[in-house]
């Protein structure tokens, strides 16, 4: 693949859309484990039940930006959320790097999805 700046772009995107995917896939790995519906309630702090506001859910950004504390009453949030987020990313990245922007690249994210839910859910 050639680096140019279209391709990088693409990239980031890529990158990006991985981590709002993988960003999902915590929730569906907790709320599969706990038995709750993925869709609904919306996302809240399992200490004190505050409803998280959209710029809590950014993936890693709010994580880093909240220095992995929730904002309202300062419980530590799991490192688990921006370790999924990031490696989902990463791992979009790198199968964009290696075959490019096609079907091929779809099978390949979807295996990817699956293995990163099913690997973090066995090690929970
Ligand atoms: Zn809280």
């Amino acid at each position: 693949m050639i680096f140019d700046s279209l391709n990088l772009y693409i990239l980031f995107l890529v990158f990006i859309v991985g981590t709002c995917l993988g960003s999902f896939y915590n929730v569906v790995i907790l709320r599969t484990l706990s038995g709750e519906s993925i869709v609904f309630p919306p996302s809240k702090c399992p200490k004190c039940g505050n409803k998280l506001k959209p710029w809590h859910n950014i993936p890693i950004i709010s994580y880093l930006f909240l220095k992995g504390k929730c904002a309202f009453c300062k419980e530590k949030i799991s490192i688990q959320y921006p370790i999924v987020e990031l490696l989902t990313g990463l791992l979009f990245s790198f199968a964009y790097i290696k075959f490019g922007f096609n079907y091929v690249t779809l099978f390949v994210l979807f295996c990817i999805s699956c293995l990163i839910i099913m690997t973090v859910t066995d090690l929970k």
